[in-house]
């Protein structure tokens, strides 16, 4: 029953924790959720902060470098010097003086060409008029700066030198006599310095022409690119302008997201194409170059800080939900502890009530067991009275009639002899009147021989009757033993019987009684005898043997035995199984009586061949 109900607390214990453990899922979910938008958000404003700064701080950069060079060409424009070459252009030493002149200039301001167009845009004087492909007579009326000049501004233009290919960025300002423009003059000055300057890994800058396309950038792979597709018409136009020969200007993105004006994200193939990087642009207009700058930046780091953000997030969650689970199982278990606590007591409370009411259960059915026990004593106690009494009055009735049997007894014995004697008298008177003295002799014989028996069984119920007939003393076995032999030697003799005797140790000496003993080894030996009546070889053994510290004594015959159903009998007085005048009895109950005094019992022990009397006396010595 316990072990289901534990069953049933396990599962519904896991059931809990799955069902908590996907709410904890679900909640993770949402949280992150939550974190990589929040985080997402907050580090792309703070990215977009960070790379503000650093886009104003470039196009300050930018305007620092075109500023030190766009007062250059109207410098130069007010020099007489390229005036006059303006209206002398074939004299040739003025021209050749103004090369050097433009040449020095060149070389001082650190521009990468100096040089002076007519009004036709063909160039007059060049500071590389000395190089292998010199700009002079060649004609730039095509370029915009040109165009703008001689409209009387000052010409400001990005583009490949069609001569050199070098990108450059173009200066041009009218050289003018009074508020005639006899033509330009203009410079080139590299821009390679603010790419190399500013490349950092995690940003990038850009400068694109209005038409979009990139042509500074700190990023080599993406020059000459455009932001966005450009369309086929502005293509020709670029074309024509030779302002990038030979440059395909492919898109540099094909999928851009606008988050603000001057914010996209967009996705840019970088390492020649072969990956992509998502990154944040964010631009600025510069009204004084017409160019818009750019700045690109990498988002792995705002990935970075995400993703780290919600590993922080997630695994702090995940630790508080564990714990949440540990502490709620550690109260489970607690709670659990003290029921079983609470049961066990509750149990032990009700075993022990239990036990206490058997207790008193059983107490009451002892008392009352008691109560009846000392009832039954009492009861036993009358009994035992009543049986006490009723045994004495069955003793006296049994000595009544043992008296009675006894007197029946010793009356039909000596009756018989009486009668004899009286007619063997009788016979002798006759006898003697008649002078037959022989015959007289011979019945007078007969009276003493009879007066012999009668006096036997005096000393037999003598016997009996005697309580003790001595003190218990040491004696030598074979003294008694010899006085047995002497009384019973004339009867052996007679009756033909080989006796045998053996005592070991030869001298042995026992507790007992010299009379008594010799008493009982002569009924034994003449029941012996009695016994071996009709046997044709006649043998009777007494052996004494050491037994256990004592010594055994034993009467064997070969005679007959005792049949099974009389051996319980043969220690009753006056059981016998001989002809009248025979036995009374009371040889073996004396014998019985007389080993009991001495310490011991005697038994019969059934053999195969006749009958074996033994027991045994305390040996001394
Ligand atoms: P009694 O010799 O006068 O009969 P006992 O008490 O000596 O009385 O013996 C009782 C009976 O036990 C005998 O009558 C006899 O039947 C039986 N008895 C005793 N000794 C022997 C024996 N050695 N062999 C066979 N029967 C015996």
């Amino acid at each position: 029953m316990y072990t289901l109900v534990r069953m049933k607390d396990k599962l519904s214990r896991k059931r809990t924790f799955w069902l908590s453990f996907t709410v904890f899922i679900f909640l993770l979910s949402f949280a992150l959720g939550v974190v990589t938008t929040w985080s997402y958000k907050y580090g792309l404003a703070e990215l977009e902060a960070r790379s503000k700064t650093r886009l104003e701080l470039y196009i300050n950069y930018l305007q620092g470098v075109l500023e030190k060079y766009q007062s250059l060409p109207e410098l130069l424009a007010i020099d007489n010097t390229l005036v006059h070459a303006l209206l002398n252009p074939h004299e040739k030493t003025r021209i050749e003086t103004l090369n050097k002149y433009l040449e020095t200039i060149n070389k001082v301001s650190d521009t990468l060409d100096t040089y002076l167009m007519n009004k036709d845009g063909l160039t007059i004087a060049a500071s590389n008029w000395q190089e292998r492909r010199p700009f002079i007579g060649r004609n730039f009326s095509y370029r915009p700066y040109f165009k703008q000049a001689m409209k009387g501004d000052l010409g400001r233009y990005f583009a490949l030198g069609v001569t050199s290919s070098k990108r450059g960025y173009y200066f041009a300002y009218p050289v003018r006599r009074a508020d005639e423009i006899l033509g330009a003059v203009a410079i080139k000055i590299s821009i390679d310095t603010v790419e190399q300057k500013w490349a950092q890994e995690e940003e990038n800058f850009l400068v694109s022409d209005p038409d979009g396309v990139i042509f500074i950038t700190t990023y080599p792979g993406w020059r000459y690119k455009t932001l966005e597709p450009l369309d086929e018409k502005v293509l020709q136009r670029i074309i024509e302008s030779k302002r990038y020969p030979d440059e395909p200007l492919v898109t540099l993105s094909e999928s851009s997201k606008t988050i603000s004006d001057s914010v996209q994200i967009l996705d840019i193939q970088v390492d020649n194409g072969n990956e992509m990087q998502r990154i944040v642009k964010q631009s600025q207009y510069m009204p004084q170059a017409g160019w818009n700058v750019h700045i690109l930046t990498d988002t792995k780091a705002l990935k970075r800080y995400v993703l780290s953000l919600n590993i922080i997030v997630g695994a702090a969650l995940t630790v508080v939900y564990f714990l949440a689970v540990l502490l709620y199982q550690r109260q489970h278990r607690l709670a659990e502890l003290r029921r079983i606590e609470q049961e066990t007591k509750k149990a032990l409370h009700e075993a022990n009530e239990q036990l206490e009411s058997r207790v008193n259960d059983r107490t009451q059915e002892l008392t009352q067991t008691n109560t009846l026990l000392k009832k039954e004593i009492l009861d036993r106690k009358k009994t035992e009275i009543k049986l006490k009494r009723t045994r004495k009055e069955l003793i006296h009735a049994a000595k009544l009639a043992v008296l009675g049997q006894m007197s029946a007894g010793i009356n039909h014995e000596l009756n018989q002899p009486l009668a004899a004697i009286r007619s063997y008298a009788d016979n002798g008177k006759q006898f003697l009147q008649k002078g037959r003295l022989d015959n007289a002799r011979w019945n007078l014989e007969q009276i003493a021989e009879l007066t012999e028996r009668m006096a036997q069984i005096g000393v037999q119920l003598k016997l009996f009757s005697k309580k003790s007939s001595g003190q218990i003393v040491t004696i030598a076995l074979h003294g008694v033993i010899d006085g047995a032999m002497e009384i019973l030697n004339p009867t052996l003799k007679k009756s033909g019987v080989d006796m045998k005797i053996s005592v070991t140790p030869k001298d042995v000496e026992v507790r007992g009684n010299h009379v008594l003993l010799q008493q009982v080894l002569v009924n034994l030996i003449s029941n012996a005898i009695q016994a071996l009546e009709l046997q044709d070889h006649k043998e009777i053994y007494l052996q004494c043997v050491p037994v256990d510290g004592k010594i055994s004594i034993s009467v064997q015959d070969n005679g007959p035995g005792i049949p099974d159903k009389l051996v319980q009998e043969i220690f009753e007085p006056f059981f016998t199984t001989k002809k009248s005048g025979q036995g009374l009895g009371l040889g073996l109950t004396i014998s019985d009586r007389i080993v009991r005094e001495l310490g011991g019992i005697i038994r019969y022990v059934e053999f195969d061949q006749g009958a074996r009397f033994e027991f045994a006396l305390e040996r001394v010595g």
